[in-house]
């Protein structure tokens, strides 16, 4: 059931379309300015126009609350960003760390090779030291058997002597 929407305010017919109204009036009610069509075409396009203005002023809305999201989301990204920059920075850091240790570790053991080498070194020069004292108390035993030799002929000699005298 549809009721009419459009009421004469001159006689109280009513009719469906705002056009059917204007037509009744046109015929029936001469006396009626023809402008008030034109101004209610207008106040339609005004009722239009505002629909449309509160609509767009939504979308306006709705499309600002989307831009402040959207800056939400792109400082929360930066913090993050920020933040694997901060990580990124520290774990070059100990990377430096553990390469200055490793730096560290390798000078230690290369002086412990010089070490090592110095020492070989030094047992090697008393080992020949060692040598060439064995060798010196070698001379001094081959020179002391030949003492005790010339000793024991003397002491043979004097003995023969002392015989002969005896005789
Ligand atoms: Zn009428």
């Amino acid at each position: 059931m549809t009721k009419k929407k459009f009421k004469c305010e001159k006689c109280g017919d009513a009719f469906d379309t705002k056009r059917g109204l204007h037509v009744h009036k046109a015929k029936k009610h001469e006396d009626v300015d023809v402008s008030e069509y034109e101004i209610e075409e207008i106040l339609d396009l005004l009722d239009e126009s505002m629909e449309e203005a509160l609509d767009i002023k939504k979308k306006k809305e709705n499309l600002e609350k989307r831009v402040r999201e959207v800056q939400s989301e792109e400082k929360k990204l930066e913090h993050e960003v920020e933040d694997l920059k901060e990580e990124r920075e520290d774990l070059r850091e100990k990377l430096d760390g553990f390469r200055e240790e490793k730096e560290d570790l390798k000078m230690e053991v290369d002086s412990l090779k010089n070490e090592r080498a110095d020492l070989e070194a030094r047992k090697n020069s008393l080992e020949g030291e060692v040598e060439a004292l064995e060798e010196e108390m070698k001379e001094v035993e081959k020179s002391l058997t030949r003492k005790k030799d010339v000793l024991t002929r003397l002491r043979h000699q004097i003995y023969e002597f002392d015989k002969n005298l005896k005789q």
